[in-house]
């Protein structure tokens, strides 16, 4: 079981580094989600620290300004020697980073999954855990079958959840909406981070349970996640019917994504304090 999390670290102009995003935020919901998986997790000054180590240990490779971005994943597991099913006795924290260009290349075009149930009330689905996503793999391999390029996928009610690796964000006249995080849907960094400026562009985001059917009335749909960070959806499809939605200038969608990627480029300045300098 590796609750395992996602920070960004991007290049610029002569600094090799700068800024790391929100390194505290995917600490506290490490620690958050290891309670769940019966697991210990590092405190959040260890776990910062071992980002920072790991941004200054590869700084050769994080891609220039405009290039991409350092992606760093923290990875706790179990390693005591335990053999039955039981919390561990020892963990391990890794910490890795990999440089990363555009996650979603191209357009996106999701299909509603019905067959396959990403996670159950009571269960991990709200967890960053690996088994999470060895679920999804062959709902993904089935979509991409037939030509779509993700999946989204619904509760038992017929609820929108969340996409395999984003939340989801759904522009119906004024309103912004996306799913409340009750326990089945993992509580993105982005998303949070996407409530807190759709506020400051003057939207307001209400986290509400939206029926699929909603998705037919939408203007706009985009997914959030570190390494997608703002994606606008060109179509949906439900039951055989392709809905197709608004994308670039002037949307919604469009605005929070250069106001995120500027923050964290540093392009935009940080009001938020949400970016860490490294020592
Ligand atoms: N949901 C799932 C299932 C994910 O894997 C991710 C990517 N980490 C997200 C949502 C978005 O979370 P975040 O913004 O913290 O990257």
């Amino acid at each position: 079981m590796n609750p395992s999390s996602g920070i960004l670290n991007y290049g610029q102009d002569s600094k090799w580094a700068h800024p790391t995003v929100r390194p505290e935020q995917n600490a506290m919901r490490m620690k958050v989600g290891s309670k769940r998986m019966c697991m210990q997790a590092p405190t959040v000054e260890q776990f910062v620290n071992a980002v920072k180590q790991t941004v200054h240990s590869n700084k050769r490779w994080v891609p220039p300004p405009g290039k991409g971005a350092m992606y760093i994943r923290p990875l706790l597991m179990g390693s005591g020697p335990v053999l039955g099913v039981a919390p561990a006795s020892e963990y391990t924290f890794i910490t890795y980073a990999s440089p990363v260009g555009n996650y979603h290349k191209g357009v996106l075009n999701l299909i509603v999954e019905e067959k396959f149930r990403r996670a159950i009330p009571g269960g991990t689905g709200g967890v960053k855990a690996v088994t999470n996503y060895a679920i999804i793999y062959k709902p993904i391999a089935e979509a991409k079958a037939k030509g779509f390029t993700d999946v989204l996928f619904l509760n038992a009610e017929k609820y929108i959840e969340e996409v395999s690796t984003s939340n989801i964000f759904l522009v119906k006249g004024n309103e912004t909406l996306t799913p409340p995080t009750s326990g089945t849907i993992l509580p993105g960094i982005t998303r949070k981070s996407i409530i807190e400026i759709t506020h400051v562009l003057g939207y307001q985001v209400k986290e509400r349970a939206i029926p699929v059917e909603e998705l037919f009335d939408a203007e706009e749909v985009f997914c959030t996640g570190t390494a997608v960070g703002v994606n606008s959806v060109n179509s949906i499809t439900y039951q055989d019917t392709r809905i197709a939605y608004k994308r670039g200038a002037g949307t919604v969608g469009q605005k929070l994504y250069e106001m995120l990627t500027g923050i964290q480029t540093g392009r935009i300045e940080d009001k938020m304090g949400w970016t860490v300098e490294l020592d």
